[in-house]
């Protein structure tokens, strides 16, 4: 039997991950093709936060995957210079915000996700640096914590090389190919490549793509930013935070720094970039840095003795529902989508990657993924949701 071609559209995470897990699975030619670098787009910005306390069965059923497969990189990656940072993630709320998420606790008790919840003192207590409000609430994930994305993105890329993927780098996918209903493969640069299977992973570019074979998502991207600070004196002992009543989040990072990041929730969408559209473009409103270690700094008062040094900017995007994009659609044999992982890309990306792969090669997922369908969006529902101007802050919260 000939192998199967299977080219992937896009190397971030997504993508990466994807042909990790194809790599993996058999009589596979799995090629991967990239317009800029792999990483180049939200990837290589992540704050790399991850946790398992989400809002939906299907969420939590999944991070649950991805937190186990994050543990098993640490040791299959640790030659290639990745390891997981187990230092748990603290969930932080207030008032109405912890009333509405204290309703989850029965679905991770259901679901076997474990947490602790301890208050302000017992936090003070646990991690010195951190001097929350009185009435703070905290929801900790013993299971969750970060990686660097500096160390993950490489570490991913080289893995699937070794494993055999064709990773090709400063290659423009430009529309896909289709013969009656069934996508056939793709034209880059210029040359139209044939393929049994096409993953898109584009992330904020994938209606550029679906544009032309005239299927469109109901997904909004928006800027995101996160910075890190100069140096301390010595490394931070901290979880990774999810400070929701800042709107912020921080965790320590490589070299004794710490990284902060938070959403300008005011700002609109930017809309369906252009296929020529690079993330180095974008930047964070002025003064933004300044304003985010203010918001930061009751909370982290050590903040308050450092610059910070290096900005980076990207996209997040989000569906109608709040809930990411995986699968095939229905009219469209021989495609599958992974797109609008909100701020928790990085952290979805193992399953994800896991999920598509069960996808290609049987055609069916362990986990029940329907509530991630592309199928679930009717057009005229997504014909709606495209024509509005949303802010951030009205599309849903979603923290990692
Ligand atoms: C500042 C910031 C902080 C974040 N923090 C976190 C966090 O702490 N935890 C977390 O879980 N998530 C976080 N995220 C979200 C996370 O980064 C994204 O959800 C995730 O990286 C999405 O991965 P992706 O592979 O879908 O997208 P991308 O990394 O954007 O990859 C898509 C790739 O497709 C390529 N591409 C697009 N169109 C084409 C084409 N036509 N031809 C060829 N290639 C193409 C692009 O160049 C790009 O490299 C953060 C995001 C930002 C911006």
């Amino acid at each position: 039997m000939s192998a199967t071609d299977i080219v992937i559209v896009g190397g971030g995470v997504i993508g990466l991950s994807a042909a990790f897990h194809l790599a993996r699975s058999g009589n596979l030619r799995v090629t991967l093709l990239e317009k800029g670098a792999v990483g180049a787009g939200s990837s290589s910005r992540a704050g790399g936060i991850i946790t398992g306390h989400l809002w939906s069965k299907t969420g939590v059923e999944a991070r649950k995957i991805s937190l186990r497969i994050f543990h098993e990189l640490s040791e299959e990656l640790s030659a290639y210079g990745y390891e997981y940072q187990a230092a748990g993630c603290l969930n932080l709320f207030s008032g109405a915000a912890w009333r509405e998420r204290e309703r989850l606790l029965s679905l991770y008790d259901a679901c076997d996700v474990p947490y602790e919840i301890i208050d302000a003192d017992e936090i003070r207590r646990r991690w010195s640096m951190l001097s929350p409000q009185d009435d703070a609430i905290g929801l900790f994930d013993p299971l969750g914590g970060y990686s660097e994305p500096d160390d993950y993105v490489p570490a991913l890329a080289r893995k699937c090389r070794d494993l055999g993927v064709d990773i090709r780098e400063g290659v423009t996918v430009c529309a896909f190919a289709r013969r009656r209903e069934r996508v056939t493969g793709l034209v880059a640069d210029g040359e139209l490549l044939a393929a049994d299977l096409v993953i898109c992973a584009a992330h904020s570019w994938t209606n550029r793509l679906l544009a032309s074979i005239g299927r469109l998502l109901p997904v909004k991207s928006f800027v995101h930013q996160r910075y890190l600070t100069a140096p301390l004196d010595q490394a931070a002992k901290l979880p990774a935070v999810n400070a929701n009543p800042l709107e912020a989040y921080l965790r320590p990072a490589k070299g004794n720094r710490i990284l902060i990041g938070g959403e300008t929730a005011e700002r609109p969408e930017i809309g369906t970039p252009s296929l020529a559209f690079d993330m180095d473009q974008l930047r964070a409103p002025t003064g933004f840095s300044d304003s985010l270690r203010d918001r930061v700094r009751p909370l982290l008062p050590a903040l308050e003795r450092y610059r910070v040094t290096e900005e980076r900017v990207g996209l997040i995007s989000f569906a109608m529902d709040g809930e990411p994009i995986l699968g095939a659609v229905p009219e469209l044999p021989g495609l599958l989508l992974g797109a609008a992982f909100h701020s928790g890309g990085f952290a979805y990306n193992p399953v994800a990657g896991k999920l598509l792969a069960e996808l290609a090669t049987a055609g069916a997922t362990e986990l029940d993924i329907a509530a991630f369908s592309p199928a679930r969006f009717s057009a005229a529902a997504t014909e709606a949701y495209l024509d509005s101007r949303l802010r951030q802050r009205e599309v849903f919260s979603r923290r990692h």
